[in-house]
């Protein structure tokens, strides 16, 4: 949305043993922009949140925030920044005015100037009816409001959720999406987010994918998409192996095989879906064709589904018999 940097990540690298967990990172997003970074379990996602929270010290490569780098202005980055962790960070036993108190505590907010801010976001989220409720009696997604209240209590410039809608049923997801979106706007925060939820990062203005400890492609989502070529078109065959060696011959196609199915990217797909069905009724069992997603640049870029890429190169999803 702007050219300034809210963070600029180059070349970042950490390691845990002799896992390597972040293999040179590279990212930069612009203030007021919403980021999500995308990728399977195990990519690095969660060790860069904590670099960029000053949590964990980078072993080399850098991280500037708002121009303050993170190893050497660690107390300048906090004071920039609004936290909402994957494990609830609320005192289920204290109401939602209580644990909004003691978090204004922590950053020296007191009195009335304390009150007014916690009042007003309470309104914000939405929460003023529920003030005085016990944190433990409020739903998942309510919990999540007060969660982010409690991070934007002293009005940070940049706020980082780690995985904020896991566990959220797909109502309460869309009203995070919703209150994020409202942070940027009304706040002119910048908010980056982890994800492997396909959604989340559909909704953000930009996303980073990461595997294997790498971001290894950025855009807006249209852009992402733009690199599939064509339509992806899917294929169920009782034997995959077989069909695939014929669609090759027959159409001189670029045709994978991942999880199972038989998968091309085509351009004008839908007069490709009519030409297999014609040349093979046999041998097809089904056929799926449709603009790509954000699964299939993921895909498209490692040759392995989102979902399915474990850690530890358990990749049952990897594409078989081509580049993909
Ligand atoms: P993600 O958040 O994308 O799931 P992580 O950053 O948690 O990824 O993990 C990246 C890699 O580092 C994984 O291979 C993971 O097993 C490993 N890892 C993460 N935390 C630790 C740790 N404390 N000790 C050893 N290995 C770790």
């Amino acid at each position: 949305m702007s050219d300034a940097a809210a963070i600029e990540v180059e070349n970042l690298r950490h390691r845990y043993g002799k896992r390597e967990a972040l293999a040179g990172v590279s990212l930069r997003v612009a203030e007021r922009d919403i980021v999500s970074l995308l990728g399977p379990n195990g990519s690095g996602k969660t060790t860069l949140f904590k670099i960029l929270s000053t949590l964990l010290p980078p072993v080399a490569g850098s991280v500037r925030i708002f121009g303050h780098d993170v190893a050497r202005q660690p107390h300048a980055v906090r004071r920039c920044l609004g936290i909402v962790f994957q494990h609830p960070s609320l005192d289920p036993k204290l109401t939602v005015r209580e644990n909004l108190l003691h978090q204004g505590h922590l950053y020296g907010l007191h009195g009335r100037p304390l009150r007014l801010r916690l009042e007003g976001l309470l309104a914000e989220f939405g929460l003023a009816e529920r003030g005085a409720d016990l944190v433990a009696t409020l739903s998942g997604g309510l919990q999540r409001r007060v969660e982010l209240a409690k991070a934007l209590l002293h009005e940070p410039r940049l706020l980082l959720l780690d995985e904020p809608s896991t566990g959220l049923d797909p109502g309460a997801r869309h009203d995070l999406t919703r209150m994020l979106q409202r942070v940027r706007h009304e706040r002119g925060a910048t908010i980056l987010l982890t994800t492997h939820i396909l959604d989340d990062a559909e909704q953000s203005d930009r996303v980073g994918i990461i595997d294997q400890g790498r971001v290894i492609a950025e855009g807006t989502p249209a852009e992402l998409k733009a690199r599939v070529g064509g339509d992806v078109i899917s294929l169920l065959a009782a034997r995959p192996d077989a069909l695939l060696e014929k669609l090759r011959a027959r159409f001189a196609c670029e045709a994978v095989l991942v999880d199972g199915m038989v998968r091309i990217e085509r351009a004008q797909g839908h007069e490709f879906v009519r030409d297999v069905v014609e040349a093979f009724p046999e041998e097809v069992q089904s056929i799926t064709f449709g603009k790509p997603t954000l699964e299939d640049v993921f895909v498209h870029l490692t040759g392995h589904r989102l979902w399915l890429a474990q850690e530890g190169g358990d990749r049952q999803g990897r594409v078989q018999g081509g580049s993909p």
